[in-house]
């Protein structure tokens, strides 16, 4: 119905109040012309005279806000925030405009061409297609408000065209920026660089990756080794909705077929993809590449991850330091560099594309406007269905009483859901989604089992109660290791004197949901965890990183719960930033495997990787562990269906410390 529309949000209120459609106001309709023109009038019109027709518009929208900034014309509001309400002044400052980026242009006045002959490639800055090939900190400059207005007043038309401004007067100078020197260059809809980056950058490296470094049959490896994961035994972190900062890993139709699938998961993809170049069979596909072309991908596909969970931070640096905000420049800075160096893209104009440009604004952006998740314009983009395309629907479509109309259903409208807010407010019950306690959650299997020595000095593992839950029954290494500490030297335990031991198949400890179940739902789901050791003579800390296999506690002793635990050698040489690869302990493993030539490469400090495809024979080694240590979840890859190693992904929390620490 239109493209245009004027409306501000209430910006004391947190980030998820403010993203709500009921704390946004419009403060205009912008028409759209095709509701007054055809077609072939509109293309009569020179885009000089679309322009100042536009701004005209903009002009009567924006009044009421200008008056509003006037000094004194805000002063003794009675202002009510929940219970409590007082006589306030109010300032309004304006921060930024939200809406696309095509509309930030139109907004500041800039021709929308971004083509490689544009003058200018961002509206923020003076960068002009030159600008490209430098990627340092200092390179651009944001444009300065007051000259572009001095150009208008003295009718510099030249000048403006050069600049790809439009030649006239833009009623969004008249607002008061407080005393941000580039004004509605920078307040109109400063670029996203999350959305750049997904929809830019991520979407060009795999499209180089996937359309031109690889050929087809090598991606129809790599989507096996993709979809291979999916078959896996489950654990918490394979599904990025249990992690919320978790990219998605799990594609079970393989990667390539959605790259040029608009709105896909692209992090995800980017994730998945830089996981695969350390597997086996994902390494192969590389196979007809250098190895340092490969290297290369990994290290870009990691550092790219790094950045992009930096980006979704909600704090960053001192506000007040320079230093820091200079460190930060540097890091976006050199990420673009080695970007375009590690993986040249020589198609179209490379990586000579505005969205790589605006990057170099991002710390400028956090600076000025804090978290970058500020700036997502999703929420409110999605506002804009609620308060003006609903009600535009309501209203009888005609071309005269349109506005008319769409006003007044939205009246109507905010006078219902105050009047509904204000009501559930007071009905609101205590959210459900508090922090889970510790123990058995409610859907978790609970069994006992009988655990005894015969006569003869034969050992049995009986489940007891209900003997329906005999699928639950743990493999034969797991209750070896189970018989073996449950019994330990005793002597003859005969039936009677069997030990219960009561055994879950999910389990919460340290707020941490753990599960171990092989016949869950859908398939098997073996968590993988971190377990804190005990502080030895010099304070520190070890940590076991395992599978767990199975949970139980004893009878007497209701609340403490242990785990068969299937430890991996914590020894973890670094092949990536944001992996180690871990070895899973075996019973024939020699007792230095570190300084084994036969496991360990001493010269290359790495691990000597498994990469025949024989079924690994060995017995797990298993050993039993107290589910208080539980440190955390890990995300475990195996190298290969049979390998004895496997990728253990650092947690998400700590990528964004890879990209820059201040
Ligand atoms: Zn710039």
């Amino acid at each position: 119905m239109f493209d245009n529309k004027v409306s501000y949000p209430i910006p004391v209120l947190p980030m998820q109040t403010r993203n709500k459609a009921l704390a946004w106001r419009p403060l205009a309709y912008i028409p759209d012309p095709d509701l007054h023109y055809s077609s072939v009038q509109k293309k009569k019109f020179a885009a000089s005279v679309k322009q100042i027709r536009l701004f005209k518009l903009f002009s009567v929208a924006i009044q009421s806000f200008i008056d509003a900034q006037q000094e004194g014309s805000m002063d003794n509001v009675y202002l009510v925030l929940g219970g409590k309400a007082k006589y306030v002044i109010l300032k309004i400052p304006l921060a930024y405009i939200i809406g696309d980026n095509q509309g930030g242009d139109t907004i500041a006045g800039r021709i929308c061409f971004y083509g490689i002959t544009a003058k200018r490639i961002s509206r923020c800055c003076d960068a002009t297609a030159e600008n490209y090939d430098d990627m340092s900190p200092g390179s651009c400059a944001f444009l300065n408000m007051e000259d572009i207005m001095e150009m208008v007043d003295h009718q510099r038309w030249q000048d403006l065209e050069d600049l790809y401004q439009s030649q006239c007067w833009n009623p969004f100078f008249e607002v008061d920026y407080g005393a941000n020197p580039a004004g509605i260059f920078l307040a109109a809809c400063p670029p996203e660089g999350l959305h750049a980056l997904e929809q830019g950058i991520f979407k060009h490296l795999l499209d180089e990756i996937l359309g031109q470094l690889l050929k087809p049959e090598q991606i129809a490896l790599l989507d096996r080794e993709v979809q291979s994961w999916v078959v896996q035994p489950r654990q918490r972190l394979f599904r990025s909705s249990n992690f919320s900062e978790s990219p998605r890993l799990m594609f079970k139709d393989g990667i390539s077929s959605l790259k040029n699938t608009p709105g896909c998961d692209r992090a995800g993809m980017m994730f998945a993809l830089s996981i695969a170049t350390l597997t086996r069979d994902g390494h192969a596909a590389f196979g007809r590449l250098d190895e340092d072309v490969t290297l290369n991908i990994s290290y870009t596909l990691e550092m790219l991850l790094c950045y992009w969970a930096w980006l979704k931070k909600t704090t960053y640096w001192n506000i007040d330091s320079p230093s820091q905000l200079e460190n930060v420049k540097i890091a976006v800075s050199t990420l673009l560099d080695e970007l375009v160096s590690c993986v040249p893209r020589l198609k179209g104009n490379g990586w000579n594309i505005p969205k790589v440009h605006e990057q170099l604004h991002v710390p400028a952006y956090i600076q000025m406007f804090g978290a970058h998740r500020n700036l997502h314009t999703g929420p409110t983009e999605h506002n804009h269905i609620e308060l003006s395309k609903k009600t535009a629907r309501r209203t009888q479509m005609r071309a005269n009483d349109f506005d008319w109309q769409v006003s007044n259903r939205l009246v109507d409208k905010f006078v219902v859901d105050i009047a509904d807010f204000t009501m559930s407010d007071d009905l609101e019950e205590p959210s459900s989604e508090t922090q889970r306690p510790n123990g058995i959650p409610h859907n978790s299997a609970v069994f006992d089992i009988l655990i005894w020595k015969d006569a003869v000095g034969g050992v049995h593992a009986d489940m007891a109660t209900p003997s329906t839950h005999g699928k639950f029954m743990p493999c034969q290494a797991v209750l070896h290791c189970l018989t073996k500490h449950c019994l330990g030297g005793a002597a003859v335990v005969l039936e009677e004197e069997a030990i219960r031991i009561c055994c879950v198949t999910e389990f919460v400890t340290n707020h941490i949901h753990l599960r171990t179940n092989p016949v869950e739902r859908d398939g098997a789901w073996f968590d993988n965890v971190v377990i804190k050791g005990q502080p030895d003579e010099h304070n520190i800390v070890s940590l076991t990183q395992g599978n767990l296999k199975f949970m139980f506690c004893f009878s007497e002793r209701p609340l403490v719960y242990y785990g068969v635990l299937h430890p991996a050698y914590g020894y973890y040489p670094q092949y990536s930033v944001l992996t180690h690869m871990y070895r899973m302990q075996y019973v024939n493993d020699p007792d230095d495997i570190l300084g084994s030539s036969d496991h360990f490469d001493q010269k290359g400090d790495c691990w000597i990787l498994d990469d025949d495809d024989m079924l690994n024979g060995s017995s797990p080694y298993l050993s039993v562990v107290c589910l208080d240590a539980v440190e955390s979840h890990l995300l475990m890859i195996p190298y290969h269906t049979h390998s004895k190693f496997k990728i253990g992904v650092i947690s998400q929390t700590l990528w964004a410390d890879k990209f820059v620490t201040y």
